[in-house]
Order: C-alpha cells, then structure tokens, then sequence
C-alpha cells in the first residue's frame, strides 16, 4: 500500500503526514481581514473557504498607486465578508490594478469578476485556464453530469440505485467568466513593485496553471503546484479522458527545481516554506510509489475503481469518489503512456493490465 495519508479534501487535494525538512517561516498566518509583510511589497493574506479545506492565501503585490493581485478566492459570501474588511484594513484606499490567477479552479478564480468590477482591476490569466473555464460554464448542468456518469461508468463504477450522482458541478463558486485583459506565458517577465517576477507554467494539478518566481529575492508563488502538507490532486477528468496529466506534473515539478534551493515558497494552502528541492523530491517520490504499487496489483485486468484500496485507505462517495478515480485514471494513464501497462476495452469498461509480468515486491518495472 502506498497511501500516504487520510482525508481527500473537496479539491481532492489529500493530506499526508506532516512533510519532514520543511522549514516553515516562523510566522502565524493572517487573522481574518489582516495581512502579513513577507517583503518589501508583498502580503501574505488569507481568505476562508467554507469546506474542509478551509483557507486559501492570496498574495498582494503593491504595484505603484495600487495592488496586483495573485488569486480570489471563491464566490461565496464568507469569502466577499472577508474581501470587504480586507479593503477596509488592508488595502489603504489603493486599488487592486491587476488580478493574476494562478489557474482555473474555483477557490483561485470565484471572485476574479466581482473584485475585477469593484476596482476596475485587469484579470490576467492563461489562456487555457480562461478557455477551460468558460468551457466548463458553458456546459449544462445535466450534460456534465451525464459526461461524469459516463466516464464513472467505463471506469467501473456502477451507479448505486437512489444515490445522489456524484457532483462535479461547481459552477456557483465561480462568480462568472472574468473577462481577460492579459494572457501570459511561460518565461514573461512581470514587473511588481520592487519584485522582477518570471512567470512559470506548470501542469498536472491543472493545465496553464502559473506559478511567479522572483529569483533575485528567492520567492516562489506556487499555486496549488506545490503545497507543503497536501499532495495535490492529479486527475484525469471526464472532459480529457486519455489525457496524461501525471507525466505533465512531474515534468513541472522538475522544471521547478531550476529555482534556488533557499527559496521561499508560497503555497496556496498551508504556510509558506523552505526546501522546495526536500517537497519536489517527496511529491514525485509519492507517485512513483502509487505508480509501483499499481503495476504489482494489475497482473490481471483491473478497472479503476478496483484499484481505489491500492491508492486510497478508504474508497471515498460521491464527489471525493469521483476525484480519486479520476486520480486513479491519471496514474494508469501514466503506466499505459510509460509502455508499462495495457487499457483493455470490454463492454464499455476500461481494465488495465501490467505488461510484464510482476509482484508487490519485485520484478515490477519502475515505472517513472
Ligand atoms: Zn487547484
């Protein structure tokens, strides 16, 4: 077994035990509606979300006679509540001039188009993140629940008579589809203030997800890329069934590791950190052991939902059910991509299978 760790959050984001080698900076996370210097110019502020993952850190940048702005949090009204002391106590009269998303996942973007019309303020995005949004608010309610049964169902899940189908519709945390005023790309350069940021694309927990490195001053702003006591959620979701978004998260995670070895790391959740080389290490390290522990349990055909007890302690219901099979899919989808193992079609069902032959303890080819 190569589960690391209890409880899937709603963002399907997983909390292992506590990571060793980190050094957390020596500083309690802002108090609601107050913020935290961490440099010249930069604030480390948090806003609450009402789940299990229960804050996101935003990051204000003072920018001239205003504020850019990295992340929202999501169109919730204890989030608004929070944005309203926030003017009131920390933004001085300033405007927020630019809003910087780090990629499309609610709690990140929810608010992007009500504080954009509060202040005015440029919503800067990828392009992909902007696209995929739009895509995903575009689409009814009923046709994507009819995609998710339909992806749950050829990865061996059978709908439980009487159940609420399982959720993957979270259009309300998104206040609307921000307009774009700007879509940056991997290697531009972004200068804040007193900071000279490189913006950095990565992939895996998101595609076009940005993340904002300043080497001269060692700071990273890494998104939900890197996040110091969760293992991100890597999925395939039911809009990109065949994609391999594994190989693409730990491609970024080892083009992250061109940063300093003393950088700072701002995550978006947890607390910022040191030793961003220890955590690359352990996330890639985590999925290579799933990875391994997937090739010694399908020496016969599996689907996904039979390999939910290898990943998971518990095969979680409803939503969290459907993000771990899609977490499930991302690393057979990895395996089958790698030549390692096999996607069999029968009945509308997908079963993988390990080419070679091999056990939990040996012979299993290693798969990354
Ligand atoms: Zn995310």
């Amino acid at each position: 077994m190569s589960d690391r760790g209890g409880t899937i959050t709603r963002e399907g984001e997983r909390y292992p035990p506590p990571p060793h080698e980190l050094a957390y900076l020596p500083l309690d996370p802002p108090p609601p509606g107050g913020a935290r210097q961490l440099a010249d110019g930069l604030l480390w502020l948090r806003i609450p979300l009402p789940m299990e993952l229960n804050h996101i850190n935003v990051w204000l940048l003072e920018d001239r006679d205003g504020w850019l702005l990295v992340d929202t949090g999501m169109a919730e009204e204890v989030c608004r509540e929070a944005w309203l002391r926030l003017e009131q106590e920390v933004l001085g009269g300033r405007p927020l001039q630019r809003i910087f998303v780090t990629h499309d996942h609610p709690d990140h973007m929810g608010l992007a188009p009500w504080l954009a019309d509060r202040h005015g303020a440029a919503v800067w995005m990828s392009e992909h993140a902007h696209r995929s949004s739009g895509e995903f608010l575009a689409t009814s309610p009923e046709a994507l629940a009819e995609r998710i049964r339909g992806f749950l169902q050829m990865h061996g899940v059978e709908p439980t008579p009487g159940a609420a189908p399982a959720r993957g519709d979270h259009r309300d945390w998104y206040g609307g589809w921000p307009a774009l005023a700007h879509a940056p790309v991997d290697g531009d350069s972004l200068a804040v203030g007193n900071g000279q940021w490189r913006v950095v694309e990565t992939g895996g927990h998101c595609r076009g997800h940005l993340c904002l490195y300043d080497a001269g001053r060692r700071l990273l702003v890494s998104g939900d890329q890197v996040l110091p006591g969760i293992s991100p959620n890597v999925s395939v979701l039911s809009s990109a069934p065949d994609a391999d978004p594994l190989r693409e998260f730990l491609d970024s995670l080892a083009r992250l590791a061109d940063c300093h070895a003393q950088t700072l790391v701002l995550p978006s959740h947890g607390r910022p950190f040191r030793g961003l080389h220890r955590r690359l290490a352990d996330l890639a390290g985590h999925h290579r052991e799933q990875l391994d522990a997937l090739l010694g349990f399908c020496t016969e055909p599996r689907t996904a939902f039979e390999v939910l007890p290898v990943l998971f302690r518990r095969v979680p219901r409803g939503f969290h059910r459907l993000l771990a099979v899609g977490e499930a899919v991302a690393h057979l989808n990895f395996l089958c991509g790698s030549g390692a193992m096999e996607r069999r079609r029968d009945g509308g069902v997908a079963r993988f299978v390990a080419v070679a032959p091999s056990g939990p303890s040996e012979g299993a080819p290693r798969a990354a």
